[in-house]
């Protein structure tokens, strides 16, 4: 009787390994299931990207990246930089953004030069698909698409662009001190440059191709009474005059066409600054992140989180306010850290 209870319990005890096994195993094949091939995909290779590309991968999550068509982002289309704090003299955007590059890849950051052009983030793994079709699943995605300045789109603009031509009076105002400029708009982005712009230029014109604002009151008001500002309504720009000399580009001045007369007149200035809007890169994100109005995405207070669990947003994607390469980088590190946090929830 006693080498039968034994015999049983024996029997009872592997039974039990056999289930919790069992149980472990079918727990664990479940999760695989739910988890992807990667833990952090990035998409966007701007300040915010490969700044979330830095944490996270010091943070032995091996994200991958995907750079979009514009490897660099928008800094990679202007010359000095002063305001990136770390260096002294101040450090050219395309080699910023290089430096940034060779950092994350000291990490063992994987990156492709591949646009995103579809997501689906309606089951866990989170997928995303480039445009050679590829498809790609992971844990958490990290949103820093950025966002792209309008600009008028005439041929001149694009030749002295960094060079006299901007879309970011913060950024490049200083760069205009006791100089002349003019600002293109008629919204309250346009006045807000303009106002700004007095701090630092001689003169500021402000260029609107209507008689009429777009601008709020206040806003309109405020540039209506500083002296330093003229306006030159029912103005467009022809083109962007300057010099090319040893291949360092000046403007010299703008020939600007009155709509209503067709006449053409030459206006001097040093600075030419596009004040009529940015476009969030988002497109691919509609219908599926929250998001405002013109696009911006909506991330929880004080944190990066979408409304998708895993998903992040950082940078200019989801900042109409500051658009600026250290505050999209501060977002960037945001977002790493948001990520690392919610893979620790998934049971990293
Ligand atoms: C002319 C100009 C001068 C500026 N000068 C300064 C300055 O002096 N100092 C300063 O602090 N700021 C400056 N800024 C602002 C600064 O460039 C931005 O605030 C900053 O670059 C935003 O960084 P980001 O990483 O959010 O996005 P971005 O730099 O806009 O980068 C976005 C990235 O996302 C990628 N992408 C987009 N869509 C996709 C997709 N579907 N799939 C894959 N990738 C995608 C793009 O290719 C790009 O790599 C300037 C801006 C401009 C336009």
């Amino acid at each position: 009787m006693l080498g039968y209870l034994v015999i049983l319990n024996l029997f009872q005890d592997q039974m039990s390994q056999h289930i919790n096994l069992q149980r472990k195993l079918t727990m664990s094949q479940s999760i695989k299931v739910l988890r992807g091939q990667h833990k952090v995909i990035i998409i966007g290779s701007g300040p915010a990207g490969f700044t979330a590309a830095l944490y996270t991968a010091r943070a032995n999550l091996s994200p991958i990246m995907f750079e979009g068509s514009q490897p660099g982002g928008q800094l990679m289309i202007t010359t000095d930089i002063e305001n990136y704090p770390g260096f002294e003299n101040g450090i050219s955007g395309p080699v910023l953004m290089d430096t940034m590059r060779k950092q994350v890849q000291r990490f063992g950051t994987q990156a492709y030069y591949k646009t995103i052009t579809r997501v689906d983030f309606t089951s866990k793994p989170l997928k995303v698909w480039a445009d050679d079709g590829t498809e790609y699943t992971s844990d958490t995605v990290i949103v820093a698409t950025g966002a792209s300045a309008k600009y008028i789109g005439i041929e001149s603009e694009k030749k002295f662009m960094g060079f006299g031509v901007s879309a970011c009076a913060t950024c490049d105002g200083f760069f205009f001190r006791g100089q002349r400029v003019v600002v293109v708009g008629g919204g309250d982005t346009a006045m807000e440059e303009a106002n700004y712009l007095t701090h630092h230029a001689s003169e500021v014109t402000l260029i609107h191709r209507r008689e009429g604002f777009r601008a709020s009151k206040i806003m309109l008001e405020r540039v209506q009474k500083n002296e330093k500002i003229k306006f030159a309504l029912n103005t467009v720009i022809d083109e962007i005059v300057g010099t090319d000399e040893g291949g360092r580009k000046s403007v010299t001045g703008v020939n600007l066409k009155n709509v209503n007369t067709g006449e053409i007149t030459f206006h001097p200035c040093e600075g030419v600054f596009m004040a009529i809007g940015h476009q969030p890169n988002t497109d691919v994100f509609k219908g599926v992140l929250d998001m405002d109005g013109v696009g911006y995405l909506i991330t929880k207070k004080s944190s990066t989180a979408t409304n998708i669990p895993g998903v992040f947003a950082c940078g200019d994607a989801q900042d109409s306010y500051y658009r600026q390469a250290v505050t999209a980088a501060g977002t960037g590190c945001m977002s790493a850290i948001d990520a690392e946090r919610y893979l620790e929830t998934l049971g990293e």
